[in-house]
């Protein structure tokens, strides 16, 4: 129950009373009520505060209004305080422990006494500091010279960049300092909350299931010192109501949303979930239909879409570090683009539209211009000046062109007609807030940066990068630059597939190279398992006597040998090693791109959080000619010169230089084909799958 009708904010001091004329850093208040502002209420001393509260509280009850009311000052201590006091971790007991405690009056009050006698219990260093009196007080220190805290020095909250600039608890006194309004404030609240019994409850640690809740506000958090001639205090706490009364109430309802038991939490500070990863996948998660010989590609495909799942947590990072990123959640938009009607040209405004034939307007003073508006109302039958960008002026919903105009002795003259609204820009043309501007699973763009930012949204959740370690294995491998030799190969899978991983948006892991030798490569996927959320292997995937990988996934229960009716490709292991899904792609490094490409590419995307991509090929008249047997799909490498699909001269599948010289790959379907010159083929460019 998050609907309101009434909003009171209210500026705490822990300082003495301030006299009868209104003045800075003292206390204030502010009601909104059905959705009018009252003038800001100065409250000189805290007994006249909680006289004001008791009756603001009692007359709203009563009306049948549900209040909402917000307090500057923290509702809790950082963790392990409350327990040490009163022996429970309830913050709300701790609330009791300070009301049974603090003598306060209008002159004096004897929070510093009493910080210095919890000090006392402690090492007399900490947690509180900061002396406001004349007189030296037990245990409690003046300064942070010799000081020693032996609880956290924040609440988690305060931990949040967003909360950056606030104060501790702990220290006392002193300029922006809160430890002095909260051992003040907390029995104030206290003594309400027993007074009005089960008609308050207190946020965030009980369900706001009453007429009454207590809200812990921070105005600082979102608003600066206000404008010239206002005390600071009073404008906050009127721009606070204002703001929480006006807001829909499912937002309301998301700030209200956070759990913070023990310490409390500020309302407005973003709060996320702890970042536990998904569970992780299912051990039979690549089982095949059973008696199935060879698997026609789309099955393969169709089979690991349903399959696998999100494997990655999330975290926040802001905008200009999130590009390539993968949204965590649907981002709305915090404001409309454009905020405001602008001008879309530079030229001269005016109401309305304008007649057919010539037409001559005095020209207003002034003008607008981008960021520069103009105050005053431009009067019927006057033109403005106006610069693109600038936000229309009362008066003005229409611009002609300066290019269409001619301007003499403070007139303007032009040619009619000009339709009404002409050359102007719509508030939220673009984008209305409220709207869904980019969904969980997008992978930002830089123009997503430009659609976020103008939109209102300077940091994102996002997934955090996908782990892929890359493992080539074969005792015929050589590292690059390494002498090879008779019977040895450079390893060429393993650069091309880190930098494939790289370029598709992961985060490559390189697991080197492991001969073939089962006990090495039991080592080398443990290893793997633990530093990255997918492996992906080359080499040893078939059904040999060295073929360890997919040996030991069979041998470790959770193996799949995914016999696919596919051109090159075959075979392919999939299984899961200590949970962590492994591709054994096969040697062959045209097998082992085509495969990265149709196969992994999809299954990464859909655990990176991206959801399931399709490449997208368009079809071309072929420049080749090629006759294909029914029963497996094949993927020819390809280029496209003068509109036609060319394809490399051999399909050997050990021909890396025809990797290299192709742009894409031709697909060609399951069943036989005869293709010849001028036959359309379906072609997908390498940009397709994200490379
Ligand atoms: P395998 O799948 O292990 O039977 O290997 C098939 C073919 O691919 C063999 O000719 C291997 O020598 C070759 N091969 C395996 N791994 C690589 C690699 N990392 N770089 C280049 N060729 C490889
Ligand atoms: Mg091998």
């Amino acid at each position: 129950m998050t609907s309101f009708d009434s909003f009171a904010m209210v500026d705490w001091s822990g300082g003495n009373d301030t006299g009868p004329r209104p003045r800075k850093d003292a206390i204030w208040a502010c009601v909104v009520r059905k959705g009018r502002a009252e003038e800001p209420i100065y409250l000189r001393n805290r007994k006249i505060a909680e006289q004001w509260l008791h009756n603001l509280i009692a007359d709203e009850i009563a009306s049948g209004r549900r209040l909402f009311l917000g307090f500057d000052f923290p509702f809790g201590y950082p963790k392990g305080f409350a327990h040490a006091l009163t022996g429970s971790d309830d913050p709300l007991r701790l609330w009791e422990w300070f009301e049974e405690r603090i003598e306060d009056t209008p002159k004096a009050n004897n929070r510093f006494d009493l910080a210095g006698e919890i000090n006392r219990r402690f090492s007399c260093r900490g947690p509180f500091w900061f002396n406001g009196l004349q007189r030296d007080i037990d245990g409690l220190p003046k300064n942070k010279s010799d000081y020693h805290n032996p609880f956290p020095d924040r609440r988690s909250v305060e931990l949040n960049p967003e909360a950056k600039g606030s104060f501790t608890c702990w220290q006392m006194g002193g300029t922006g300092a809160v430890g002095g309004q909260i051992m003040t404030g907390l029995p104030v609240l206290a003594r309400l909350r027993r007074v009005f019994a089960g008609k308050v409850s207190v946020w965030p640690f009980e369900a706001l299931d009453t007429p009454v809740a207590f809200v812990e506000i921070w105005p600082s958090l979102t608003l600066g010192a206000g404008p010239e001639g206002r005390i600071k205090d009073a404008w906050q706490v009127e721009q606070v109501a204002m703001s929480l009364a006006g807001m829909p109430p499912e937002e309301l309802a998301g700030h209200l949303n956070v759990t913070a038991a023990e310490e409390g939490w500020i309302l407005g500070v973003s709060q996320h979930k702890p970042d536990i990863a998904p569970p992780p996948l299912r051990n039979d998660c690549f089982a095949l239909p059973a008696g199935v010989n060879w698997t026609p590609v789309d099955d393969a495909l169709a089979l690991l879409r349903q399959r696998l799942t999100v494997v990655t947590a999330t975290e926040m990072v802001a905008l200009p570090k999130a590009t390539g990123r993968i949204l965590a959640e649907d981002i709305i938009a915090k404001r409309s683009n454009p905020p405001q009607p602008n001008t879309a040209v530079d030229g001269y405004g005016f109401a309305g539209a304008a007649p057919e034939g010539p037409q001559v307007m005095p020209l207003h003073p002034g003008r607008a211009a981008a960021g520069i508006p103009f105050d005053g109302l431009v009067p019927e039958g006057h033109a403005l000046r106006v610069l693109t960008g600038a936000a229309l002026p009362a008066g003005v919903d229409t611009v002609i062109l300066e290019e269409d105009v001619t301007v003499q002795d403070n007139h303007i003259a032009f040619h009619g007609p000009l339709k009404q609204g002409a050359n102007t820009r719509r508030a939220g043309e673009d984008v209305t807030e409220g709207d869904l501007v980019l969904p969980a699973g997008r992978r930002l763009t830089p123009a997503d940066l430009a659609l976020l930012s103008a939109t209102g949204i300077a940091k994102v959740l996002v997934r955090k990068t996908l782990r892929v370690a890359v493992l080539s294995t074969g005792d015929e491998l050589v590292e690059p630059g390494k002498s090879a030799g008779p019977g040895q190969i450079f390893d060429a899978n393993r650069p091309m597939l880190l930098s494939l991983i790289d370029r598709l948006g992961f985060q490559p892991v390189d697991m080197g190279r492991v001969s073939d030798d089962r006990e090495d490569l039991r080592a080398r996927l443990n290893s793997a398992a633990k530093q990255a959320d997918v492996i992906l292997t080359s080499g040893g995937a078939s059904a040999g006597d060295e073929d360890h990988v997919s040996a030991l996934l069979r041998e470790a229960g959770a193996m799949q040998e995914w016999r696919i009716a596919l051109k090159p490709g075959r075979p392919l292991a999939l299984g899961l090693w200590d949970g962590t899904p492994v591709f054994g792609l096969p040697g062959n490094p045209v097998a082992a791109m085509v495969c990265t490409l149709i196969f992994a590419r999809p299954a990464l995307g859909l655990m990176a959080g991206e959801g399931w991509q399709d490449p997208q090929g368009f079809d071309l008249p072929a420049a080749f000619e090629k006759r294909k047997k029914p029963g497996r799909r094949e993927y020819l490498r390809a280029r496209v010169r003068d509109g036609r699909a060319e394809v490399f001269a051999s399909e050997g599948s050990g021909r890396i230089s025809g990797l290299s010289w192709a742009e894409g790959l031709v697909e060609i379907e399951d069943g036989a084909r005869h293709i010849k010159p001028g036959d359309m083929v379906r072609f997908i460019p390498y940009g397709s799958f994200g490379l």
